[in-house]
């Protein structure tokens, strides 16, 4: 996430103009089913590469910037919600946004405005985070202080995480951000991995991994899905 910077301080908005094009987008990205019996089957998922566009996010090791590798993993994680019969509705494609337009610096808005015109069942978004000390390695979830929806997804995602790629004991942490608090739905940032830590920063570009943490954020949702079904029950 670069520092924990990129997500405080939106304030203006203006939405309108997004909303007709918006509702297009979700009408035509509707996927047929597949796996009908998987709790994902009919949700409706929009997936956010953190960044884009004139923003890099953060700069890693190796000349590896957060906003391609966030765009990888999340096409990764898209592939694998769609394969579980989700309809996934991604933020950005590359640095332009469904309108076919260069994402813009600062446009958390259009990202969260388009989940809830979407009436996503969840957000997720997908950064890379980034310290001054090079030693910090592992996956982090953060989810809305005070939303119980957000902290039990960020839970369930963050324990698939650590059981499929690196265990640190690194739990699921609360915060204020724009995206998770002006979402509709239960929305958490999953930040994969340091690019600040030399070793895991060349993980993260490695598509076998990006594989690995696709398929660990997919199971961590369908968790956080039955759960709530056996709740109900
Ligand atoms: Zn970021």
């Amino acid at each position: 996430m670069g520092g924990g910077k990129c997500f405080s301080g939106v304030k203006n908005v203006s939405l309108l103009r997004l909303a007709a094009l918006t509702a297009f987008f979700c009408l035509s990205c509707g996927l047929a089913g597949a796996g009908a019996g998987s709790p994902l089957s009919g949700r409706v998922v929009v997936i956010d590469p953190g960044h884009g566009g004139d923003d890099p996010g953060a700069l890693g090791c190796h000349g590896i910037v957060e906003k391609d590798v966030a765009m990888e993993i999340a096409r990764k994680v898209a592939l694998a919600f769609r394969e579980a019969g989700a309809q996934v509705v991604l933020t950005r494609d590359g640095d332009l946004d469904p309108e076919g337009r260069r994402v813009e610096i600062r446009d958390l808005p259009r990202r969260v405005e388009l989940a809830n015109r979407c009436r996503a069942h969840l957000f997720l978004s997908i950064h890379l985070n980034h310290f001054s000390e090079p030693d910090e390695y592992g996956a982090q979830v953060f989810y809305q202080c005070g939303s119980v929806e957000g902290r039990k997804l960020a839970e369930a995602i963050q324990a698939e995480l650590n059981r499929h790629l690196v265990d640190v004991g690194r739990q699921a942490l609360g915060g204020d951000f724009y995206v998770c608090r002006n979402a509709r739905m239960p929305a958490v940032i999953v930040e994969v991995g340091f690019l600040s830590h030399e070793e895991e920063s060349r993980r993260l570009t490695d598509p076998e991994y990006q594989e690995r943490a696709a398929r660990a954020i997919l199971e961590g949702v369908a968790r956080y899905l039955q759960g709530n079904r056996e709740e109900v029950r």
